[in-house]
Formats: C-alpha cells, structure tokens, sequence
C-alpha cells in the first residue's frame, strides 16, 4: 500500500457548483482512504461563487483562505493538503493547475484575461504543473466539436474522472500513453457524501508527498499508479 491522492477537489467556498466546506473534505476522504488532496476549485472565469465586486486581493483570499482552513484540518488529521485551481479557458474546457500558491494568483491579476497558453508558460516558470481536466467529457453544459486547446502547453491530462464515463476516461488514456504525457486522476468531488457514489479515484505514489515542490516533481516523475473502486456516477 503506498499513499494515495485525489487531485481534483472542490469546496463550496469558491466553487458555485460544490456543496461542502473544504475541512469537511479532508475527514471524508481521509475515512475513504486517502493519504490527502489537491483543492482545485473553479476559478473565476469557471463556475465559482466569489463576489464580483470583491477586489482581486479578497477574491484571490477567498481561495487561499479554503485551501488554508483544509490545510489547518489536515495538519490535525495527518492529511496532506495542496492549493491547485481548475481554469475554465473556453468552450467548458478546463484545466487544473498545481504547484502554484498565494503569492502566484496575487501577483497575476490578469491570469483571466490572457491567451491560456501563455497562463501555462507562467505557471510553469513558477515552477507549477498543469494537467487538463477531463479531456473527452460529453456533456449537455459542453458545446459539441473540438475545443481541445494544444496540448503541447500541458504538461499531463487527467485520465481518470470519477465523474466521467469510463468511455471518455479510455480515449484520455489512449491519448496519454501516444502522446506519453504524464497524468492525474481524481474524484472531481463536490460533495463529501458522493464519495459512497464515486469509483474513488486518484494516484497512488510509493512515497508520502511533502510539499509543492514534491508534488509536481511526482506528477512529472510519471510514477504515480491509477487507482479506483466502485461504481461509475454517470453511465
Ligand atoms: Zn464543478
Ligand atoms: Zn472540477
């Protein structure tokens, strides 16, 4: 058994769509058997839920302060927790950026105004990882034809979504291994109770992940096993 991470999470505090607090995630998956998480909650151009009329230094508060409070929790709990985001860049194509903290949201306060390609050559400079979210979902929300932006800016793809179809979870998988890309894998939890639902997804790494640094450097590493249980969500 080595330790296993969900690297996609959200929390009512910043994402419009989720349900509960982001210290309350970290007791629901940690009874569901992970070693810790990444909160990636929809950021502003995404489905979020911050006041428009707050200032770019409060909003980016908003999202700082959830991570902290799961942070707090799971310092008392022997969970690992880490600050991510999911950017929505057009067409309901997301992607998930790790590795970056306070001081990189603060100090890009046009990162919704710029061409995506350029957030990830930012990211990366700071020394973050970007993987793209849930690359062949179907949805209704989801507008029909390829919006895929070029993956050449990602440094992996997400190729498993507890709340995919295993379909689109398989064309994910096929298109990481020919690209060899690396990966993430994760529940896209939005509510602690749909962890009795979900396939519990995410990766399993041989060691305990300490830090930013370490976690990006693991992502990359490519060296984290695929792991899930149960029933799909969506058939
Ligand atoms: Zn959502
Ligand atoms: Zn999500």
């Amino acid at each position: 058994m080595g330790y296993f991470y969900d690297f996609h999470v959200h929390s009512n505090e910043c994402s419009g769509c989720a349900r509960t607090p982001a210290r309350d995630m970290v007791p629901a998956l940690k009874a569901a058997g992970y070693s810790g998480f990444v909160l990636t909650n929809h950021f502003l151009n995404g489905n979020n839920c911050v006041p428009n009329e707050l200032s770019w230094e409060e909003k980016m508060a908003q999202y700082y302060n959830a991570y902290l409070s799961a942070k707090e929790v799971g310092a008392e709990m022997d969970m690992d927790v880490f600050f991510g985001i999911e950017y929505h860049y057009g067409n309901a194509q997301e992607i998930l950026i790790y590795g970056i903290d306070h001081d990189f949201l603060a100090g890009n306060p046009d990162m919704c105004e710029i061409p995506v390609t350029e957030l990830c050559d930012r990211v990366h400079k700071y020394g973050g990882f970007v993987s793209h979210a849930h690359p062949f979902r179907e949805r209704g929300y989801i507008p029909k034809g390829n919006f895929l932006m070029d993956l050449s800016y990602v440094d992996a793809i997400e190729i498993y979504n507890s709340a995919n179809r295993e379909v689109e979870d398989e064309k994910a998988q096929a298109l990481c291994r020919e690209l060899n890309l690396a990966y993430t894998a994760g529940n896209d939890l939005h509510l602690d109770s749909h962890l009795a639902n979900f396939p519990n997804a995410g990766l399993e790494f041989d060691c305990r992940i300490r830090d930013d640094k370490d976690l990006v450097e693991l992502l990359k590493s490519k060296s984290g096993r695929l792991r899930f249980s149960g029933e799909r969500f969506f058939k």
